[in-house]
């Protein structure tokens, strides 16, 4: 989507270091962390939030991906959080999962 961070990020148009890459998700250190390591694993296709998701395979996918993230990262004790909906407070409507570990 033209006008969405995430998509421009992924399209290299903002300059931003993926710490993961694979065929369906990348993940980046977030811009305002709030924990010690503070990263977002965000899906390739853009999707406005968990409540657009129709295949669960995406799920999936993500989950694995936060495993190989953790292995990589040193991450064993970490908290995850998806914000789904202004109300609670999503920023980017392009969904995303926090890591999120001190
Ligand atoms: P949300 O509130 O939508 O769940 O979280 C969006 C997150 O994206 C926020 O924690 C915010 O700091 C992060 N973020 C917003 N813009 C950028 C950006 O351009 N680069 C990076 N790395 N993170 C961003
Ligand atoms: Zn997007």
């Amino acid at each position: 989507m033209s006008d969405c961070i995430f998509c421009k990020i992924l399209n290299k148009e903002i300059p931003s270091k993926f710490v993961y890459e694979d065929e369906t998700c990348f993940a980046i250190n977030d811009i305002n962390p709030k924990a010690k390591k503070h990263i977002l694993v965000i899906p390739k296709v853009h999707v406005k939030s968990l409540n657009e998701v129709d295949d669960n395979m995406l799920i999936k996918n993500m989950f694995d991906a936060i495993k190989k993230i953790n292995a990589k990262e040193g991450i064993k004790d970490f908290r995850l959080q998806i914000n789904t909906g202004k109300g609670a407070g999503q920023e980017v409507d392009h969904l995303h999962i926090h890591i999120l570990a001190n």
